[in-house]
């Protein structure tokens, strides 16, 4: 833990804490020494005074500082593991796992709201690591990353599902506005703004939409989502397709309305 570095901001916190900590230790021991100080005068009275201010100022200021800076790295150590947990490493957006929870934590919570998740997956993503090199394809999972997380509101919830294909979960939303959003998303990342010019071809995603009106699991949403991408796949690609769903009909595959946007 001692490798954890405190910034500045951090530090400044750790000794105003233990500022004040040893403030209150010296008026607490003043507060004790209060019926022997009014006893002496002269220099008794002023090494006693001179005692009670510069023993818990030695004592009290390194420990106290001491058990701040270790609170504060323990906190840090712990958001650290939060984040090594939950994110993906390459892109920082959420891991599959941490997607699920943070959706089911959603779908608790959503009492009559329809709700959507998108699955985003990038078209012919292998040719672009075969013809580019796999750290150029590393780079493009970050660029559609941001392309994504740019077009996210707080509430959505963001994650990479694996691979090149990714989720958003939008907890209150209309099929209407789902499938205006996944059309922003497609035509953001087929836009290209993050230096990745020299890949000539633009890079592109095809996105599949499963809106539910009623109390859906993960799974039945997940499913619904997965089999319109399949469809906007076979449809040729860097499109939409949405479908709209009662949110109990588990594992649909033949989408109730299904609108390719391309
Ligand atoms: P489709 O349009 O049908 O989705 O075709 P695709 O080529 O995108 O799909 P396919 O499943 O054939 O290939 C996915 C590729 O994604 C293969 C794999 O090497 C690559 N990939 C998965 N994870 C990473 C990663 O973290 N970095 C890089 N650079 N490539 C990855
Ligand atoms: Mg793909
Ligand atoms: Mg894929």
């Amino acid at each position: 833990m001692d490798d954890i570095q405190l910034s500045r901001a951090d530090h400044a916190n750790v000794v105003w804490r233990t500022l004040a900590v040893t403030a209150l230790l010296i008026v607490l021991v003043l507060g004790m020494d209060y019926s022997n100080l009014v006893q002496l005068s002269g220099g008794m009275y002023w090494t006693s005074m001179r005692n009670d201010f510069v023993i818990p100022l030695v004592v009290g200021f390194p420990a106290f500082y001491y058990v701040f800076r270790r609170f504060r790295q323990l906190a840090l150590a712990r958001i650290k593991l939060e984040t090594l947990a939950n994110c993906d490493g390459l892109t920082g957006a959420l891991n599959r796992r941490a997607f699920q929870e943070a959706v089911n934590v959603e779908l608790k919570d959503s009492h009559s709201a329809a709700c959507a998740m998108l699955i985003m997956d990038i078209d012919h993503f292998k040719s672009v690591n075969d013809r580019f090199g796999h750290d150029t394809g590393d780079q493009a999972l970050i660029a559609v990353t941001r392309a994504i997380s740019e077009s996210i509101q707080d509430d959505d919830v963001f994650g990479r599902l694996g691979g090149e294909e990714f989720g958003l979960f939008l907890p209150r939303t209309t099929f209407a506005l789902a499938k205006l959003k996944a059309e922003h998303i497609r035509a953001a990342v087929e836009a290209n703004p993050f230096g990745l010019r020299h890949l000539k071809s633009p890079i592109t995603v095809s996105i599949g939409i499963a809106v539910a009106t009623d109390m859906p699991s993960f799974t039945s949403l997940y499913k619904e989502a997965d089999s319109c991408l399949y469809a906007a796949k076979k449809g040729g690609r860097n499109c939409v397709v949405a479908s709209s769903f009662d949110g109990q009909n588990h594992g649909t595959t033949s989408p109730l309305d299904s609108q390719s946007v391309a």
